[in-house]
């Protein structure tokens, strides 16, 4: 070979794309393959588990190369992108039977995990969003857009944690960013989520807020953003503005589906902080983060995908207006009075397809004429929900389109595709018989050629007593008569002939050319037509997309209302009554997951109430295992729950509007990035004293575990002080802790309250009832759950003995001490264990200190000098 593997033309062309897609795996197509080289190839071969060969194997200079037919090319590129890498498509752009030299090629598109619109490529029930943040003054800009749905919208804060918290909501699958932006100190507390989401970098420029607005108001065909409610161009525009020149870029499609934009501000909701989000489990699990075991999927009976993307926004973005709360519960109250009709309404829904998704297709000419069957079937199904739900009360059940204009659609629809419509559409088959008479006539054409063929085989049998004799096509040759070998001397003088195989020749004749040419002409005419007549349905389909938009928020609202209602009817929630006043009354209330979990209804409900003015603080003892996390999680869920608009797994519940919900609960995860748990325990901890507000709920989960018992019980005890005089007010606190010293708060704090979960002792074992009861715990019973873990009866007998040591006064390495193994002396005062020795010093020193004045620093050197002390 003259030339080596890498100059050959075509491999330069490669080079060139490559060039202009350095950070894509190209897929360079070649025939019926699309191949990758180099390092595409090694990663690719690596991640799809192909075969890697060489391009020229024998050369020295062989280049690695890998390829996957064009067929199955999608399993393969949804795997790559899931595994967040971008793919280039590039095709060729010439017929190479036709072509002179090498084939021109060009990429036609780029595939990232934020950019996704297939509908084998996406999870139906998720949002699918990429992100861009840009940076501006001191503001953070944000936008996310789901080009699979056209979900556009931008938000600005100043706030870190605002910032964090939403991009934990949002859970995008992509973040765009400035070049650099992962690099930068300054941006480090972003850190979790670069490892969360594909980082795609872009131009500094591109988010710059000028350029930026100019593009938005080119897409949505504006002179001013005002519309929208964007009056200034920020760092919010130039996110928005960066996101959309990135997926137009990559997309080379049109994207008018992306008709508008929406401001929405980060305050008007129940903030739930990224900490409290997974810590809670709404969407996903802490275990392997799937959304198995979360608050969602046991709320989630929506039968559409878009009810359940709709669902997941209400779960997220929970609200904070009585009114619009109240409306939700009327909604739902309304859809239980008529059980029947819900029902029936349900199983139409079911029929309706994901009419978001499809107009985005269609929209992009992505679509396939089975997207408009199922455009069209979801459309004649309006009907039956908009009218029974007409006269109803509530505004949410209305439907604000125009029904007339998406029926007429669907009629066109229903007498122009044909219900088998196959899934390529290179070979016509797509229009009804009837829609048009031009084409009715080439498909009569086409199909009399085929029993003209029969016609002529017989004839030509009879008139030549060839019994052999078949007429039959290929791609290559056409139509032409086949005759075995053995009696291809008896053929006629004008029969031609065109190739010879081992046991047959193979002919054609004048008739069969003519007719040849008639009926592949027909054919090709009859594809062209039905390509042309799905383009103009296409557009007119394409022309509705606002109003297919809207009958996809209504479908999607009504859907998850009946979800929420079929759930409060199978699981027996209530309504509950919306406040104002600062009370969370909750009676008999239940945790909705652990609940569905066990089974035989064995779940104890529990009630609870909280007010700011008597019983703001509850402190809850009781053994491990005895149910306190449940309880806490519990009252956190049936309030967002509650403000989401769902009913509540309670018997009844007043509920006052919530804020923000915080939580400090369970070792986090990031303990994999190596921070101590005792340090994620504080830094949470800190986080709720700076943010919580008098409206806000705090939920303290064994605050204080990872440092020694007496650090940890200071610690709890100050950070329940602060709560209780947060801001003057206090803020409702749920605070768990096995130190049953905490209980002592209630002495000295006037809204403090301590409750404990009941255990019954029995012999030496103790049983958990689960049950919430008033009054503290007065013991840990720490070794009747370590006996009940299965710890060795050795073990268990000597910390038995050791205990009853340490409560009478001594310390652990006193062997020599007067008390016997099996315990205290009976008439001798039980003491604070924690505190034996120089008590009296340590209680005056905590008396004085001013807890409420001292940083975290402070406190902690406090500590330390306690510690001197001890
Ligand atoms: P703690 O926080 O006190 O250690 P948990 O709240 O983790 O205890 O509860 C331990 C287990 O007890 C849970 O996994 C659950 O199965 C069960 N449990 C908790 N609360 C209840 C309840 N109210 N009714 C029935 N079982 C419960």
């Amino acid at each position: 070979m003259s030339s080596n593997a890498a100059n050959t033309p075509m491999m330069i062309q490669y080079q060139e794309l490559k060039a202009q897609y350095a950070d894509c795996i190209l897929f360079y197509r070649m025939g019926d393959f699309y191949e990758m080289f180099h390092n595409d190839a090694e990663t690719a071969s690596r991640v799809l588990d192909i075969t890697l060969t060489a391009r020229n194997r024998k050369d020295p200079d062989a280049i690695p190369m890998c390829g996957v037919p064009v067929k199955s090319a999608d399993i393969y590129i949804a795997k790559l992108v899931q595994n967040n890498y971008k793919v280039a498509i590039c095709e060729q752009m010439e017929d190479p039977a036709t072509a002179k030299g090498l084939v021109k090629r060009d990429v036609v598109r780029v595939l990232t995990p934020g950019m996704l619109v297939e509908e084998h490529l996406l999870d139906d029930k998720v949002n699918n969003f990429i992100v861009a943040i840009a940076f501006q003054g001191k503001t953070w800009g944000l936008a996310c857009l789901d080009l699979s749905t056209a979900v556009f919208r931008m938000t600005e804060t100043r706030s870190h944690t605002a910032l964090r918290d939403e991009l934990g909501r949002i859970q995008a699958k992509e973040i765009l960013v400035p070049e650099g932006f992962e690099q930068e100190e300054s941006n480090a507390f972003l850190q979790p989520f670069f490892s969360r989401s594909r980082i795609s970098p872009a131009p500094m420029a591109d988010f710059m807020p000028v350029k930026a607005r100019n593009l938005l108001l080119e897409q949505f065909e504006v002179r001013s953003l005002d519309s929208f409610g964007i009056r200034r161009a920020g760092a919010g525009v130039g996110a928005a503005g960066a996101l959309l020149h990135y997926v137009k870029e990559n997309q080379k499609q049109d994207i008018a589906h992306i008709r508008g934009i929406q401001l929405y501000a980060l305050d008007g909701i129940l903030l739930l902080d990224d900490t409290t989000f997974r810590n809670l489990e709404i969407t996903e699990n802490l275990r392997d983060s799937t959304s198995r075991g979360s608050l969602l999927q046991t709320m989630d009976k929506t039968v559409t995908s878009m009810g359940a993307r709709t669902l997941r926004q209400w779960l997220t973005y929970p609200l904070m207006d009585t009114d619009a709360i109240d409306l939700r519960h009327q909604a739902l109250a309304l859809a239980l009075e008529t059980p029947l009709v819900r029902r029936q309404m349900r199983e139409k829904l079911k029929i309706i397809h994901d009419l978001e998704r499809i107009s985005t297709r269609i929209i992009m000419g992505r679509c396939h004429a089975r997207d408009l069957l199922a455009l069209k079937n979801s459309l004649l199904m309006l009907p039956d929900i908009i009218e029974p739900l007409e006269h109803s009360p509530s505004p949410l059940f209305s439907f604000h389109g125009e029904k007339e204009k998406l029926l007429k659609m669907a009629e066109t629809l229903d007498t122009a595709i044909r219900e088998d419509t196959p899934v390529q559409m290179d070979q016509g088959g797509i229009i009804q018989n009837g829609f048009n008479p031009k084409l009715d006539e080439l498909i009569a054409m086409a199909r009399d050629g085929k029993s003209y063929l029969a016609g002529l085989e017989a004839r030509e049998k009879e008139k030549t007593g060839i019994s052999t004799l078949k007429v039959r096509f290929n791609r290559v040759f056409g139509y032409f008569i086949e005759v075995s070998k053995a009696q291809s001397a008896s053929v006629p003088a004008d029969y031609v002939r065109k190739q010879t195989l081992v046991n047959a020749e193979r002919y054609i004749t004048d008739e069969l050319k003519i007719f040849e040419d008639k009926v592949l002409n027909a054919q090709d005419e009859q594809i062209r037509m039905e390509m042309a007549i799905f383009e103009e349905l296409r557009q007119q389909a394409a022309a509705l997309h606002k109003d297919i938009g809207l009958a996809a928020d209504f479908l999607a609202r009504v859907d998850v209302l009946f979800s929420l209602a079929q759930l409060a009817e199978e699981k027996g929630y209530s309504r509950p009554e919306m406040a104002t006043d600062g009370v969370i009354d909750i009676q008999d209330g239940r945790h909705p997951v652990v609940e569905c979990m066990l089974q035989n209804n064995r779940y104890v409900p529990n009630s609870i109430h909280m007010d700011n003015i008597e019983s703001q603080i509850l402190i809850i003892t009781g053994p491990n295992m005895a149910g306190k996390s449940t309880v806490l999680r519990q009252v956190a869920l049936i309030v967002l729950m509650a403000q989401m608009g769902s009913f509540v797994p309670a018997a009844s519940a007043k509920i006052s509007v919530t804020d923000r919900i915080f939580t400090r609960v369970g070792a986090s995860d990031n303990l994999a990035e190596g921070q101590s748990t005792f340090m994620v325990e504080m830094e949470e901890a800190a986080n709720i004293l700076h943010n919580a507000t008098p409206d806000s709920l705090v939920i303290m989960d064994e605050i204080g575990r990872g440092t020694s018992t007496f650090d940890g019980l200071s610690i709890a005890w100050s950070v329940a002080e602060y709560l209780h005089n947060l801001k003057k007010k206090g803020v409702k606190t749920l605070f768990a802790t096995h130190y049953h010293e905490m209980t002592r708060l209630a002495d000295s704090l006037p809204r403090v309250r301590n409750f404990s979960v009941a255990v019954r002792e029995w012999e030496d074992n103790i049983i958990f009832l689960h049950r919430l009861i008033k009054g503290g715990a007065n013991r840990s019973y720490g070794i009747q759950v370590a006996k009940l873990a299965g710890l060795p009866d050795s073990v268990i007998h000597r910390a038995g003995g050791l205990l009853a040591r340490v409560e009478n006064g001594h310390a652990l390495w006193e062997e020599n001490t007067t008390a016997t193994e099996d315990g205290a002396t009976p008439d001798q005062p039980r003491q604070l264990s924690l505190f034996p020795g120089p008590e009296k010093v340590i209680v005056q020193t905590l008396k004085e200190a001013d807890i409420n004045t001292m940083t975290p620093l402070e406190a902690m050197n406090f500590l330390a000098i306690l510690k001197e002390k001890a």
